[in-house]
């Protein structure tokens, strides 16, 4: 359902709600033009001294006012109205059991990805709560201590202290290396710049030589910039370079931390739980509307292996890139790992089984005049 169904929806019923109360108001003056008339009459009687037969005007009142009553006009509306509520519903709140199917999954698995989230959500009673009531207690420590250790790193840096950044960097320098990360030249920086602020010029020099003059080679741009500041000692805020001093610094050297933290627990930076919550959560309304297709058919949904429709997630949900076997048109998979030919071509693993007969011909390259020995393919990874 799209939302132009919901918006076309709403305009009919502002639509007929607008009618409706301008039928209404000429309702109402309709009824008090029909109550006044009567009362006119009633009064000139009343002056003229007639014989008035009130009966008869009264249930010309009526009937009159029951013509010109308004109530199915009304009625009109409410129901439109009823079916934008329902619609609404249907859209905003719909029956998400329905796109549910039975997986066989591991609970100690699915248990531990769902504390995992907690922790690293910094949600630590939470965690704990969670893994006493699954009754894994004895995990919690374990999967909990890296985490605890990342949160009063972030903590302390919310006071604007560095001092366990600057423990953990330097106890991790070279993994960080390795991974290609210059988190300890930005903390470094921050805490020279800090330094700048407070102390004296002799501190912010002996700062940079004890602490950022490793990085001059590879950083050369950079540590000039720094020196240039050492000028503008105290007084950084009025200087060129008053960028450095931006609170927004600290916040961007807290995700950084973040990320390089969870990069060297071999983490991904996001908890798998969100992201898979994320990527549900953007399926949910083609898994439903194929549900609906497939009502009645519950059987084969419960025991398909691949949905039938292609299911499309927005390029943050996509890791790595896919390899499509352009022979048998399938999505290469750790039993059909694609295999590089010595032509340069990519098949398939089943499609070269297929072709050489089990390994047991040379072959044919499909798309050059290669001919090809699959015993000298080699797998590739991607
Ligand atoms: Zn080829």
């Amino acid at each position: 359902m799209e939302l132009s169904t919901i918006k076309d929806a709403f305009e009919r019923v502002t639509k007929k709600q607008t009618l409706s109360c301008s039928k209404t108001q000429e309702a109402i003056d309709h009824i008090r033009h029909e109550i006044e008339s009567v009362l006119d009459t009633i009064q000139s009687v009343n002056n003229a001294d007639h014989e008035l037969d009130y009966k008869t005007v009264m249930s010309e009142l009526k009937a009159s006012l029951l013509k010109a009553a308004p109530l199915s006009q009304m009625e009109g509306t409410q129901k439109e109205l009823n079916k934008y509520g329902k619609l609404l519903e249907k859209y905003f709140n719909p029956d998400i059991s329905k796109a549910y199917r039975n997986i066989d999954i591991d609970i100690h698995t699915l248990n531990q990805i769902i504390a995992n989230h907690f922790y690293r959500q910094g949600l630590f009673e939470i965690g704990d709560n969670f893994m006493n009531v699954v009754g894994e207690p004895e995990s919690a420590a374990i999967m909990k201590s890296p985490f605890l250790e990342m949160y009063q790193i972030l903590e302390a840096m919310q006071n604007q202290n560095l001092e366990p950044a600057l423990n953990w960097a330097a106890t991790n320098s070279d993994k960080l290396d390795l991974s290609g990360s210059d988190i300890v030249l930005k903390l470094h920086t921050m805490q020279f710049v800090k330094v700048l602020q407070n102390g004296s010029r002799e501190e912010a020099l002996s700062y940079a030589r004890t602490h950022l003059s490793p990085f001059a080679s590879r950083y050369m741009t950079e540590i000039q910039k720094l020196m240039g500041c050492l000028l503008w000692t105290g007084k950084l805020d009025r200087s060129p370079y008053h960028a450095l001093l931006s609170p927004s610094n600290w916040d961007k050297l807290a995700e950084e931390l973040k990320r390089q933290f969870c990069n060297l627990l071999g983490q991904s930076y996001n908890s798998p739980l969100s992201v898979t919550v994320a990527a549900g959560i953007q399926v949910l309304p083609s898994l439903l509307k194929f549900m609906s297709v497939m009502a009645g058919k519950k059987h084969e949904w419960q025991s398909m292996n691949q949905l039938p429709v292609p299911v499309e997630l927005d390029s943050e949900f996509q890791f790595h890139s896919i390899f499509v076997c352009p022979v048998s048109k399938e999505q290469a998979t750790g039993d059909n790992p694609p295999m590089l030919m010595a032509c340069g071509h990519v098949l398939c693993k089943q499609s070269i089984l297929k072709i050489s007969k089990n390994c047991t011909k040379v072959f044919k390259c499909p798309y050059c005049p290669f001919d090809i020995d699959a015993g000298q393919c080699r797998q590739l990874y991607f």
